[in-house]
């Protein structure tokens, strides 16, 4: 095989790229969407699993008339008209009927025997009075106060469940439930479907197992794990492969050894026809049909490749990991639920409305994950999540998804868009907060989880978060936003619909590395000036719209020094750009700065404070959020973490 191992650069990009419903169809003309086989199980071992065939229950349950109460089996004739100031007396039969014991005297007429909750009605007797309704008479009878119907208190045989009826239908998934009728009825062996067995390998020579150092450049393998654990969660068994690296050999040998192992064979990375894309070179080579669709016209997916081997299906998902999950769900979770015997998944959608514009590209069908927040009036709005399918948060921490047909090129801000669920159900959060992302506020988060309030965080930057607390979409905005006019942070920017609360300081400052001798003597201001000159010293700046960038231009008076137009959007990316030598200084916070073991020339302190919607001002979890500022204990970690309280009066 190593013959064919690709050389050089090849142009071979080009996919012959198919709309998402022929894919589909192509896929499923050359799979059987159905279960693969079937198992008996133990009954303790049956949790989780489905169920193949239809159960009938082989005996009655009750198996026998049954007593619901302490008390005396009676012919209710014998205590017709009863009453407490009239009670009838009975004669005791001296037999007590405690469950599992199997009456050996008839009831007489004008008799009553003592039985206990679960114990076997004997043969005569047509009700049970309970204890609490009768008196002892002395020795040998009882006094019986209140009339019964007959019937009273006896669960007759098969009342709860009749032989030959069927309990449980097939494909239902087995859970606690289901196994206490399955008990009750006598089995103690259940026919499930076979797990469906599903290799998954992870390509990439950068790819570092999670756990083993990684080295600049290089990334944690999350496709892998993630598609272990979405395969588990659809009633498969995950059979890992683990990492190999893009070479034509191992490649082949490794799938060809997954395909021995497995009914399905799960592939991420390499997916493109390029020189290093080794996975697609690894499966072209089946014939039977081999690949059926190499290219799909959606996006996040478009280099999705789907084969048929051997009856198996072999599907190439693409690396990127929002791109890998989101195909993995629209094209091989069908599958694999009809290999388990799952019955496909039936996806909820909600109206909502897009509260900025959105560029699609034009000529795919465009989905975008998005995050759901609720406006005063009700109302949802879909914030999409914007980080782009190289993300593997968009994918995870989305509500839904909604799609944008392949000949739409934008939809407006306003739009209402139709969102399909990714979970069964809208998860509701206590508190919406969006804006500015800042790990103080992960403390603050933290503490209101403890208190058992859940809270949904947007991280949209300070603008956007401002605009959506004057849209009233969110309970709380986290900004840090200064006017440039006159220095001052936030407050400024409030109007009289929105409610300020008082945060903390995040001391800014120039960043570079510790051993840089460039920034060795001076404050700040002086090594911002002295480098800014030097076009070997490269900076890295923030987008336009931060608060930080207004302070970079204050800072930079009007000069541009080179770097000046590589702009990240966090502090983070400030810190990393530096520490991996990207650039050689920039300006973020000093948490982040120590964070990254860089050296910091503080500036001033910026103030990261907090923006309330008026009318959600009131919501008990903002007012447990506001008090969580106050309380002293609070803060102390706070200003550990380096954020202390602002001098702002
Ligand atoms: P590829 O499809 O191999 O060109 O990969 C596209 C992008 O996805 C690259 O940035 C890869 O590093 C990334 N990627 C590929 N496989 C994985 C994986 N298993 N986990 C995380 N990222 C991955
Ligand atoms: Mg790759």
């Amino acid at each position: 095989m190593s013959g064919e191992e690709p050389k050089g650069v090849r142009q071979e990009q080009f996919l012959d790229v198919v709309s998402r419903d022929e894919a589909e169809a192509r896929f499923r003309k050359h799979l059987k969407f159905a279960p693969l086989g079937e198992e008996t199980v133990a009954l303790a071992e049956c949790r989780g699993r489905v169920l193949a065939r239809d159960v009938a229950a082989r005996v009655d349950v009750p198996g026998f008339d049954r007593s619901n109460v302490d008390g005396f089996a009676v012919r209710a004739e014998d205590v017709e008209g009863a009453r407490p100031d009239a009670p009838r007396r009975l004669a005791l039969v001296p037999q007590l009927l405690t469950p599992g014991v199997r009456p050996s005297n008839e009831a007489p007429p004008g008799a009553a025997t003592p039985i206990a909750t679960g114990g076997m009605i004997p043969r005569g007797a047509d009700a049970v009075v309970m204890i609490e309704t009768t008196d002892p008479a002395g020795d040998g009878a009882v006094d019986v106060r209140q009339a019964v119907a007959p019937g009273a208190a006896i669960s007759s045989t098969g009342s709860d469940i009749g032989a030959g009826e069927t309990v449980l239908r097939r494909g239902v998934v087995l859970g606690s439930r289901e196994v206490a009728l399955l008990a009750a009825i006598g089995e103690s062996t259940v026919a499930v479907f076979r797990k469906p067995r599903v290799a998954i390998l992870s390509t990439g020579d950068e790819l570092v197992a999670p756990g083993s150092p990684i080295c600049p450049g290089q990334v944690f393998d999350s496709n892998g794990p993630m598609l272990a654990a979405a395969v588990e969660e659809l009633g498969c068994l995950a059979v890992p492969f683990g990492i190999v690296g893009d070479d034509f050999q191992r490649m082949s040998e490794t799938i060809g050894a997954a395909l021995a192992a497995a009914d399905v064979v799960l592939l991420s990375g390499g997916t493109s026809k390029g020189a290093g894309d080794v996975a697609y070179h690894a499966v072209e080579r089946f014939a039977d049909p081999g690949v059926v669709v190499h290219g799909v016209a959606l996006k996040p997916g478009k280099p999705l490749c789907l084969a048929v081997t051997q009856g198996k299906p072999v599907v190439i998902l693409p690396g990127f990991p929002t791109s890998a999950t989101f195909t993995f769900h629209e094209f091989v979770a069908p599958a694999l639920r009809a290999f388990a015997g799952l019955a496909p998944l039936r996806r909820a959608t909600l109206r909502a409305r897009l509260p900025v514009k959105l560029k699609s590209e034009y000529g795919r069908t465009t989905y975008t994950l998005v995050r759901l927040a609720e406006s005063s009036g009700g109302a949802l709005v879909a914030y999409p999540m914007g980080k782009g399918s190289g993300a593997v948060t968009e994918f995870s921490l989305a509500d839904g998804f909604f799609a944008t047909p392949a000949g739409v090129e934008a939809i407006p801000a306003g739009a209402e868009v139709s969102v399909t669920l990714i979970g069964q159900a809208l998860e509701p959060a206590d508190l919406m907060v969006i804006g500015s992302h800042c790990v103080g506020l992960d403390v603050l988060i933290g503490r209101l989880a403890r208190d058992g309030l859940t809270a949904k965080v947007l991280s949209v930057g300070s603008t956007a978060g401002l605009a959506a607390a004057k849209r009233g979409e969110c309970d709380i905005a986290g900004v840090h936003l200064m006017d440039p006019a006159t220095g001052v942070y936030n407050r400024p920017f409030l109007d009289d619909t929105l409610r300020f609360a008082q945060g903390y300081a995040r001391l800014q400052g120039v960043v570079c590395r510790p051993d840089d001798s460039r920034f060795a003597f001076g404050s700040a201001v002086e090594v911002v000036a002295a480098v800014a000159a030097d076009p070997q010293c490269l900076m890295v700046n923030r987008n336009a719209g931060s608060g930080t960038r207004i302070l970079i231009d204050r800072l930079l008076g009007g000069a541009r020094p080179a770097g000046y137009s590589y702009q990240v959007k966090s502090h983070n990316a400030v810190a990393a750009a530096v520490a991996h030598q990207r650039a050689d200084w920039g300006v973020a916070i000093e948490t982040v700065a120590k964070l990254y073991g860089l050296r910091f020339l503080p500036l001033q302190p910026e103030h990261y404070d907090f923006v309330i919607p008026a009318q959600r001002f009131a919501r008990a979890p903002v007012q447990r959020f506001l008090a969580l500022l106050d309380d002293p204990e609070v803060r102390r970690a706070l200003a550990d973490l380096g954020f202390p309280r602002h001098a702002e009066a």
